[in-house]
C-alpha cells in the first residue's frame, strides 16, 4: 500500500509499504477515506522527537472497515468510523474511567497510545491507504447515516474536535464565561468554536496570522493579534481590567514569530496574567523542545521559565494533558449530525497523499491559507 513515511527531520515521502493486516482477532482493519495532518506531526516532522526513520505518520483518521477479527462483534465490514487518535485497551483502570489518552496497557508508564507517533507505541499511523486499528470494537466511532456527505466534519472528531473541547474541559468553562485562547492554528480555533457551543460571553482568540484570526472570527471569537501590540493587554481591556474568566493554551513548544526565537513560556505567562484571580487555565499545547540536540536534551523536555508566584497569588488553577478523545466524541459527533457543530470551517486544502510531502512543507511553514489540511487516498 502507499503510505506517507518519516525518514527524519523534514523529510517526509510517499513509499510503498507492506499491506496493513489484521494481525489480532480483536483487530479492525479500515480503508482510510480522510487522513489529515496535524499540528502535533509537526514535532516530528520538525525532528523534536525520537521517531524512528520508516514510520507511517498519522493521527486523524477516518475510513471504511473492510475487514475484521473474529472476536470483533460490534463493528461490521462497511461501517464508515472515525479513530479518535488514542488507541485504547478498553479494559486497564484509566480506559474503564473514559481516561483513554492514558492507556495503562498499550503504552505503560507514559503517556498512552496512538497511531503514527513517537513514544506512544509502536503503532502505525493512518497516511496511508489502510489503517489495523487494534482493540477495534473499542477504538472505532460507528457514525451515522451522513457520515460521507459530511466527512469533513466527522474526521475531526477522530483529535481537534474533542482536543478544543478538552481545552475548554480542563478550564471548566461555563455558560456566561469569559475566554481567552492562545493560538488560532486547529486546535484553538476548535477551542473556540467548543467555547461558543457551551455558551461563553466573549472568546478572544490570540495568534499573528490574520488569515487564522479571520477564521476564529467566523467561529464568533474576538480576534487578538498579538503583533499589533500586547495580547495581555488587549484582553485586560476587553475585560474591564478584570481578566478573562478562563484561559485555554493552544500552542505548544514552539519558535514565537514575534521573537524569531524560541519563547516556549511566553503563552504559560501570559495567560496567567490574562486570566481573572482565581481563574482556571487548560493546556493542551504540546511542549517539546525545539531541535533537541540530544537524548538528554529530549528528556528536559517541556522545562520552561514559569511565573510560578504571580499563577500562585492569582490563586488560578491549570489542567493539563491529551485529549481523552472518546469521552467527548458520542456528544460532538451528535452536535455535527444536527447541524449544531461544523467544525469543517477551517479546512483548506483537500489533497491526495502523494501531495502530503509538499503540504507537510506549506503546513510547517504556517505559510498564508494552510489552516488545514485533508488527504484523501482514494483521490
Ligand atoms: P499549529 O501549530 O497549527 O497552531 C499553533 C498556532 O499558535 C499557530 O497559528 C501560531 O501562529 C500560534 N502561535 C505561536 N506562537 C504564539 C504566541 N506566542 N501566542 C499566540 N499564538 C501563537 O498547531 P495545532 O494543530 O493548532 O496544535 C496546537 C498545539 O496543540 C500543538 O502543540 C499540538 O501538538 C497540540 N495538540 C494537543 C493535543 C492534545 O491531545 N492535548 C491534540 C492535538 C494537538
Ligand atoms: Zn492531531
Amino acid at each position: 500500500m502507499k503510505a506517507l513515511v518519516y525518514f527524519g527531520p523534514r523529510d517526509v515521502r510517499v513509499v510503498e509499504m507492506p499491506d496493513a493486516k489484521i494481525e489480532q482477532s480483536t483487530d479492525v482493519l479500515v480503508k482510510i477515506t480522510t487522513t489529515n495532518i496535524c499540528g502535533s506531526d509537526l514535532h516530528m516532522y520538525e525532528g523534536r522527537t525520537d521517531m524512528e526513520s520508516g514510520k507511517i505518520l498519522g493521527h486523524e483518521n477516518m475510513g471504511r472497515v473492510v475487514e475484521v477479527g473474529k472476536a470483533v462483534a460490534q463493528i461490521k465490514v462497511g461501517d464508515m468510523v472515525c479513530l479518535p487518535f488514542n488507541i485504547g485497551c478498553g479494559h486497564c483502570q484509566n480506559c474503564e474511567s473514559g481516561l483513554t489518552g492514558f492507556c495503562l496497557t498499550l503504552n505503560p508508564g507514559f503517556a498512552g497510545a496512538a497511531y503514527g507517533f513517537a513514544g506512544m507505541g509502536p503503532f502505525s499511523g493512518g497516511q496511508a491507504e489502510y489503517l489495523r486499528v487494534p482493540h477495534g470494537d473499542f477504538n472505532c466511532l460507528k457514525l451515522p447515516e451522513d457520515a460521507i456527505e459530511k466527512e469533513n466534519d466527522y474526521v475531526m472528531l477522530s483529535d481537534i474536535f474533542p482536543t478544543g473541547y478538552h481545552a475548554t474541559e480542563l478550564a471548566g468553562v461555563k455558560p456566561g464565561d469569559s475566554v481567552v485562547i492562545y493560538g488560532a492554528g486547529p486546535v484553538g480555533l476548535m477551542a473556540a468554536h467548543s467555547a461558543s457551543i457551551k455558551g461563553a460571553s466573549k472568546i478572544m482568540v490570540v495568534d499573528n496570522h490574520p488569515d487564522r484570526l479571520k477564521l476564529a472570527e467566523e467561529f464568533g471569537a474576538i480576534p487578538i493579534d498579538f503583533s499589533k501590540g500586547s495580547a495581555v493587554e488587549q484582553v485586560l481591556e476587553l475585560t474591564n481590567g478584570k481578566g478573562a474568566d478562563k484561559g485555554c493554551e493552544c500552542v505548544g513548544y514552539q519558535c514565537c514569530d514575534k521573537h524569531g526565537k524560541e519563547h516556549s513560556n511566553i503563552t504559560m505567562n501570559e495567560l496567567v496574567q490574562a486570566v481573572k484571580a482565581t481563574g482556571s487555565i487548560g493546556v493542551v499545547g504540546v511542549f517539546v523542545p525545539k531541535d533537541p540536540k540530544s537524548k538528554e536534551e529530549l528528556q528536559k523536555e517541556g522545562h520552561m521559565d514559569f511565573d510560578f508566584g504571580q499563577f500562585w497569588m492569582k490563586g488560578q488553577r491549570i489542567a493539563t494533558g491529551q485529549a481523552n478523545v472518546k469521552a467527548y466524541n458520542r456528544q460532538l459527533s451528535t452536535l455535527i449530525s444536527v447541524g449544531k457543530a461544523r467544525p469543517s470551517l477551517i479546512v483548506s486544502h483537500e489533497l491526495s497523499l502523494d501531495e502530503a510531502p509538499n503540504a507537510y512543507k506549506h503546513f510547517d511553514a504556517r505559510d498564508k491559507g494552510w489552516t488545514k489540511v485533508l488527504l484523501k487516498p482514494e483521490m
